[in-house]
């Protein structure tokens, strides 16, 4: 089901990136100088480099964005010079290449981190057993490789609580489905989509009908159950590209991409008869009602939506266990 949850870029990175830039501006400061005086003017220049960097990326984090091109980049510097480091200063040079891995995670997305982690670890460690005298270089590989590999699973855990955390807060409890909080972003993005490549779009409202006497009847528990089987339902139903939610009590709607009016209709008539067939309730036929709402030129969200609730309120006031479009 859309939309898609998992793949975007977590906020916390812009915040990180911002931290992580101040702090290695700051420390590179004394070092630059130290690198200009004591004639290493490449080294000297490189982190003055990545130090133009670090403000690019301050300004950039400050106006709450993010820029994978300038961390990518600012990155392939810091290799380049700690590699050029440890050359010329040899075991000078190898406290940096820790710091290195330790900032990648923090500033770039969790997959490119891995890679560069990866990448960063293979140029270095070859590196450092060459200038590094072998009893300085082993305990500089095992140290290497052993923040790496925190940094690796600290960040994976703290990616993998973020989407927990995100899924959980559009999710409802009950269904499954969607809870209300996607809903307004979902039509208007669907509106926006419409408007710029010209397809249909509709949505269904659906009530499930005398709910309030289910639970009088059977009990909340049974009320309960009856839902859980519909939002089970209703995903099942559905295409993998269109979104239900789970907007009201006992009262759905679902998003559905690329259908006209009379499709929409079509699909919601075989919805109301394959929901009639549940067997939900032993002795007890439960109906839903469902109004249908295709997008017109012009209309906004909540106009869309009113459309859909007063055809509902429609196909309840025709009988019930009907579709109105
Ligand atoms: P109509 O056919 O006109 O839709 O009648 P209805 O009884 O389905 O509608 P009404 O809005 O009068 O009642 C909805 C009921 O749904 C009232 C409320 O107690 C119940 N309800 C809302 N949320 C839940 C829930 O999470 N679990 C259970 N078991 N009941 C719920
Ligand atoms: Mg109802
Ligand atoms: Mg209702």
């Amino acid at each position: 089901m859309q939309p898609p949850r998992t793949t975007e870029l977590p906020d916390f990175i812009i915040k990180s990136t911002l931290g992580v830039s101040i702090t290695v501006l700051l420390l590179l400061i004394p070092f630059t100088f130290l690198s200009f005086i004591q004639g290493r003017y490449l080294i000297g220049g490189l982190m003055a480099v990545i130090q133009l960097l670090c403000i690019a990326n301050i300004w950039v984090s400050l106006k709450n964005q993010y820029s994978n091109s300038l961390n990518l980049f600012a990155i392939f510097i810091l290799i380049i010079t700690t590699g050029i480091g440890l050359y010329q200063l040899e075991i000078l040079a190898s406290y940096w290449p820790s710091l290195a891995v330790l900032a990648l995670y923090f500033v770039l997305p969790q997959k490119q981190a891995w890679i560069v982690n990866i990448l960063y670890v293979s140029i270095t460690i070859p590196i450092a057993w060459h200038v590094l005298d072998p009893a300085i270089a082993a305990r500089f590989v095992a140290v290497l490789l052993g923040i790496s590999f925190f940094a690796f699973s600290a960040t994976h855990e703290i990616y993998k609580q973020h989407y927990l955390l995100k899924e959980q807060s559009v999710t409802d409890i009950l269904t499954g489905l969607y809870n209300r909080s996607l809903l307004q972003s979902s039509l208007e993005n669907a509106i926006h989509q419409s408007d710029r490549s010209k397809t249909n779009m509709a949505i269904l409202m659906l009530d499930i009908d005398h709910f309030k006497t289910i639970n009088d009847r059977f009990g909340h528990d049974v009320g309960d159950a009856v839902l859980k089987s519909t939002g089970k339902f209703l995903s099942k139903f559905f295409r993998a590209g269109d979104v239900v939610f789970r907007i009201g009590g006992e009262e759905f709607l679902a998003l559905i991409y690329n259908t006209d009016k009379t499709n929409a209709t079509s699909v919601a008539e075989k919805l109301r008869q394959e929901f009639e067939q549940l067997p939900l309730i032993n002795n007890h036929d439960v109906t839903i009602s469902i109004g249908v709402s295709d997008l017109q030129p012009n209309m906004d969200w909540k106009q869309w939506m009113k459309q859909g609730d007063e055809n509902l309120y429609k196909a309840k006031a025709n009988g019930r266990n009907q579709v109105f479009a």
